[in-house]
Formats: structure tokens, C-alpha cells, sequence
């Protein structure tokens, strides 16, 4: 070690200059920057199906520490969110949709470029969902989505995607095509918690809901919407929360070796199953969703 990265690293160690940002390299962030705490290396080939709320196992988080994930974008606000992940030096995970992708590629190649793993959730993210769609069907719009994706973030439309995650829509899977995936080596995420964002509430409601959601769990990978301007309204006062209340973000990106798995407690009951069967089964199939894109 040289004197001057001695003299630095002494400085830093006394608060006199920012630590350098894990988050964001060409971005220094302050000390108070909550920033990424941890890289967890999850390696599709594990066939792995991950989140309480859906299945019976999930990430191995410690105490306070999160995975934040961002469904249904590119939108609009995409870049509203970026900005606010970027301030703070937080990496997520977004889920993108293929016809979205398509419409604005610059913001997908925006989130790749800032270190953010861009993982897929279907190209038409489809009202009926997956589920409801022929096996052949359902296995189309997921391939279609994540060529969609690969051409926007990468410029070359593959079917073998860079980042080889997938949350279903609606968490509407079927065993078979959570099988698929699984031997195309492509790893199934759902959440732990969520903030209800695709009901219409004010930035402080949701902000207080999901906290108060994550103080109960303590932990977990936690759903928004980059669609929704509740999300985007509150994410800068959710990020500094976070940091006050002693929470560290864990960043999810593709890469070989043992993913850490927690299982459920004996005593597990998937949360969306139920809401997926009241709502496609009170509904005539195809027709429209009252509202917004949901879940
Ligand atoms: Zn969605």
C-alpha cells in the first residue's frame, strides 16, 4: 500500500471523505448512503423457486437485510426510480416486460449499465396470465419477453438470457412451466412482502405500509412496481428509512455457485395462491381486469 491510499483509507475510517460506493462505482456515495451490503451470486441451474408468498423456501437473508425488486417496467417512472436507487447507491433487481422493453430500450440499457440485474416477467404480461393460457402459448410469450429484453439491454435477441431470472405475472405459475424454466436453467423469484403499490394509496400510505409489512417480517425480498407513481413518490424516503432503521440491502445478480436457500416453516401457506384463485376464478376467462396492471 502506497502512503497516499494509506492517508485515504485513514481519512475514510475517520469520516473525513465518503467510502467508496459499492453500488455504483462512478458515483461516490457519502457514508450515509444506505449503498448494497452484500452480492448474493444466484446460479440458475439450481432450479430454484424462491418467495414465501409463493413458495415454501426463499433467499437465506440475515436479520434486517433486503432484496429490493421492481416489476412491470419500463415505464415512465422508471427513471424517477433509477435516480432514487442511484442516490442512495442501492442496487435492485427489476422484472421487465418484453413489449415495455421494446418501447423504451434506453431505460433497460440504463438499468444494466447501473448495475442493476434486469431479469424478465413475460413479453404481453398477459390479463389472463400465464396460467390460463395454453402450456405452448404461455411458453411463447415467456421466450418473446425474454428476447425482448435481451435486444433492448444487449442489442441481440436470445432466448438464453444474460440474467437468467423470471417472476411470473400475477405469481400465476403452473408446475410445468416452472419446470421449463428450471432446465433452461432459469431461476423462479417471487417475493416475501410487498407493498400493495397496484392499489391506489398516497406515497406516505404506502410508505408506512411496507415498513410496517418489514418491520413484522424483518427480512425479504420485497415487490414494488416501477409503474406506479406511489412507488416512485416514496422510494426516497423508503431508502432513507431503511438506512435509519438499520436495514442493509442484498443485491441479486446471475453467477455460479450455492445460492443460499432458507426454507419455510412447517407450518407455510402460499399467500398469492388464494388470491389467484379468487380472482381467475371470478372472472370469466378473457376478460379484462378491472383497474390496473396488478401483481
Ligand atoms: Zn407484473
Amino acid at each position: 500500500m502506497n502512503g497516499l491510499s494509506q492517508t485515504w483509507l485513514l481519512a475514510v475510517a475517520a469520516n473525513l471523505l465518503p467510502a467508496p460506493c459499492l453500488a455504483a462505482p462512478s458515483q461516490k456515495c457519502g457514508v450515509e448512503a444506505l449503498g448494497v451490503a452484500r452480492t448474493i451470486m444466484v446460479d440458475g441451474s439450481e432450479k430454484l423457486a424462491l418467495g414465501l408468498q409463493s413458495y415454501p423456501r426463499t433467499l437465506a437473508l440475515e436479520d434486517h437485510e433486503v432484496v429490493l425488486t421492481f416489476d412491470d417496467g419500463p415505464s415512465p417512472l422508471t427513471a424517477r426510480v433509477l435516480d432514487a436507487l442511484a442516490a442512495q447507491c442501492v442496487r435492485a433487481t427489476f422484472f421487465v416486460v418484453g413489449r415495455d422493453a421494446e418501447s423504451a430500450p434506453a431505460l433497460v440499457r440504463r438499468a444494466i449499465a447501473e448495475g442493476h440485474s434486469v431479469g424478465h416477467h413475460s413479453y404481453s404480461h398477459p390479463e389472463r396470465t400465464l396460467r390460463l393460457m395454453s402450456e405452448a402459448a404461455a411458453k411463447a410469450d415467456i421466450d418473446k419477453g425474454i428476447a425482448a429484453v435481451e435486444q433492448s439491454g444487449y442489442g441481440a435477441a436470445s432466448h438464453t438470457p444474460h440474467t437468467p431470472f423470471f417472476r411470473f405475472p400475477g405469481f400465476a405459475d403452473t408446475p410445468a412451466l416452472v419446470a421449463w424454466l428450471s432446465e433452461r436453467k432459469i431461476a423462479v423469484f417471487g417475493s416475501d412482502l410487498w407493498a400493495s403499490d397496484w392499489l391506489e394509496m398516497t406515497p406516505q400510505a404506502e410508505l408506512e405500509l411496507v415498513l410496517s409489512r418489514l418491520e413484522a417480517a424483518r427480512k425479504g425480498i420485497v415487490l414494488f412496481h416501477d409503474t406506479r407513481p406511489s412507488t416512485a413518490a416514496m422510494l426516497p424516503d423508503f431508502l432513507r428509512a431503511l438506512k435509519e432503521r438499520g436495514y442493509r440491502v442484498a443485491h441479486i445478480v446471475p453467477g455460479a455457485g450455492l445460492t443460499p436457500i432458507q426454507p419455510a416453516k412447517p407450518d407455510w401457506k402460499s399467500t398469492t395462491e388464494p388470491i389467484i384463485e379468487k380472482i381467475l376464478g371470478a372472472r370469466a376467462p378473457g376478460a379484462a381486469r378491472a383497474g390496473k396492471k396488478g401483481m
